[in-house]
């Protein structure tokens, strides 16, 4: 029989999870499916933990969300369209929900697709390599809970295992002089740690606007935002101020490149994620520098030079495979 591995079982991995249940429960004939997800639990990153660095097993912390996060779209632009938010909570929510409202949501349609029993939890994919002339793939993966590796074969892989959890960290000279907290928005979990504080948030994407403004509403003294290209153009509050790039940095201050100079208590990169694949072989790796974008389309990538290699995206999660 046919055996489709996927690794992660995130949003996008649930998805195309649920897509190949509903395909059986029409009468389609399906391969055997075998899902690899390192966390105890599905949702990937909707998962909060507490923790940053390294999990209870050594393994990089997948999650990048805080504790006061909310949705930054539309809730109607993320329904699946055979589950809705009326359906799974009994009753209209607001738009904009909070981060634990969208995970309880994507939580129930997973239940509700039954696919529970393909995955394994607790197994990180180590090396996957494809031969040639045998045409198939050979997965090794870890199983965390009893500390063991093992070997399976496959004849398609689907590579779901997100694209917000490497972080992309640069260097700015002088930094390690610095006496306050630096950390990459990966490992921001709570703004009230920052209450008080002159906060430096380097970047103006999404992460710089929403840990930003976090760190205001939850008494941060000042922000100021350094950008690369150009500043996030919204009408802040008096006490946030965009700065050019960041150029050095002399114990508490630091040197913009207009020669401007400020003091600050702590530094947040908001700087991006790496697509980080290390558990595909050369030839089978994606190389991709920002997000996976396929302009019209919600299909995630085949690997030109292997089509029995898809990756999914970001875009993935809610639009494709969603009935
Ligand atoms: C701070 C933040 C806020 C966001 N807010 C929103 C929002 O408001 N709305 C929105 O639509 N999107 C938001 N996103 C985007 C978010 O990435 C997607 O919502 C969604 O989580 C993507 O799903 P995914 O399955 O592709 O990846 P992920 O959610 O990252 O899931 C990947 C899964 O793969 C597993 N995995 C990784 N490596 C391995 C391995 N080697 N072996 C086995 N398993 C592995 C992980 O444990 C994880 O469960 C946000 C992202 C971040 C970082």
């Amino acid at each position: 029989m046919t055996r489709v591995a996927v690794i992660g079982a995130g949003p996008s991995g649930i998805s195309v999870l649920h897509a190949f249940k509903s395909a059986q429960n029409k009468g389609a004939g399906i391969p055997e499916i075998v899902c690899f997800e390192k966390q105890n639990t599905w949702g990937g990153l909707w998962n909060f933990t507490w923790r940053t660095g390294l999990d209870e097993y050594g393994e990089p912390v997948h999650s990048s969300m805080y504790r006061h996060l909310w949705s930054n779209g539309p809730k109607e632009c993320l329904e699946f369209a055979d589950y809705s938010f009326e359906e799974h909570f009994g009753k209209p929510i607001s738009s904009y929900p909070p981060r634990e409202v969208l995970a309880d949501y994507i939580y129930g349609r997973a239940e509700k697709s039954g696919i529970r029993n393909w995955i394994h939890f607790r197994h990180a994919a180590r090396w996957i390599e494809y031969h040639q002339e045998k045409k198939v793939f050979s997965v090794i993966v870890h199983d965390l809970v009893n500390d063991c590796q093992k070997r399976e074969l496959f004849d398609f892989i689907i590579v779901a295992t997100g694209h917000f959890s490497t972080p992309n960290v640069p260097e700015f000279k002088g930094i390690e002089t610095f006496p306050g907290r630096v950390l990459h928005a990966h490992d921001f979990r709570d703004a009230r740690e920052f209450t008080d504080q002159a906060v430096l948030i380097i970047g103006s994407s999404y992460s710089a606007e929403d840990i930003g403004s976090q760190c205001l509403k939850f008494g941060a003294k000042s922000i100021t935002a350094s950008y690369r290209t150009q500043p996030m153009s919204f009408h802040w509050p008096f006490n946030w101020e965009n700065k050019p790039q960041l150029n050095k940095v002399e114990d508490k201050t630091v040197h913009f490149c207009d020669g401007s100079k400020k003091a600050i208590d702590a530094i947040i990169l908001c700087t991006g994620y790496l697509h980080h694949f290390p558990f595909m072989r050369d030839d089978i790796r994606l190389v991709a520098t920002n997000r996976l974008w396929t302009p019209g389309l919600y299909q995630g990538i085949a690997l030109e030079n292997n089509p029995r290699v898809m990756y999914l995206g970001m875009q993935d999660q809610f639009h494709l495979y969603s009935v």
